[in-house]
């Protein structure tokens, strides 16, 4: 993970979130690429100051950042909020900060986690909502002599009131040499 370039696509998110003025993102919708000294006598009155106009580009950046790294695990974090022109320094000025990682979600061994939205249920095709812990449920089936993380089908993510309703192709071999096999992981 630690010194890929980043790709073409997060260079170009990147720039925009770079560029983009977010003082006055509250206040007024915009095209992408605004800034907010170009607006003349229709800027908005009210602006934030510099911390939240920060946090603003901050969750900008995690929000991309989510997807891009769901899709290329290669993507430097750090290297793609830096050109986003976030300080991803500590407050008492150390490289790196922790809190940079931390707004991302992962799942249990340490992917980032897909799309909130995309998940929908294999059996009714409705969405499916993280639990209290985040959580989601996926289902499948794997040979009984692998490790867990050998699905031989699946997973599909599946509400846990309709986890019995579950039909894969390889039911007809549950039991004689595969089993059914389950996951909670970040959403
Ligand atoms: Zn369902």
């Amino acid at each position: 993970m630690a010194d890929m370039p980043l790709s073409r696509l997060a260079r170009d998110f990147a720039a925009e979130i770079s560029y983009h003025d977010w003082s006055d993102a509250p206040f007024r919708t915009d095209r992408a690429g605004h800034r907010r000294e170009h607006d003349g006598r229709n800027a908005s009155a009210f602006h934030l100051d510099a911390t939240q106009t920060e946090n603003v580009r901050i969750n900008v950046m995690w929000v991309v950042a989510q997807v891009l790294g769901h899709h290329d695990p290669n993507l430097d974090i750090y290297r793609f909020a830096e050109a986003c022109g976030v300080d991803t320094r500590t407050p008492s000025g150390q490289p790196r900060s922790g809190s940079i990682t931390a707004g991302l979600r992962h799942d249990n061994i340490g992917r980032l986690g897909g799309p909130v939205l995309c998940h929908s249920c294999h059996v009714c095709d409705r969405a499916v909502q993280p639990d209290d812990q985040g959580k989601i449920r996926r289902e499948g089936v794997a040979r009984q002599d692998s490790s867990a993380v050998g699905w031989a089908w699946g997973p599909v993510v599946v509400h846990e009131e309709c986890r019995t309703k579950l039909r894969t192709p390889l039911d007809h071999l549950v039991g004689n040499g595969y089993v059914s096999i389950w996951e909670k992981i970040a959403a």
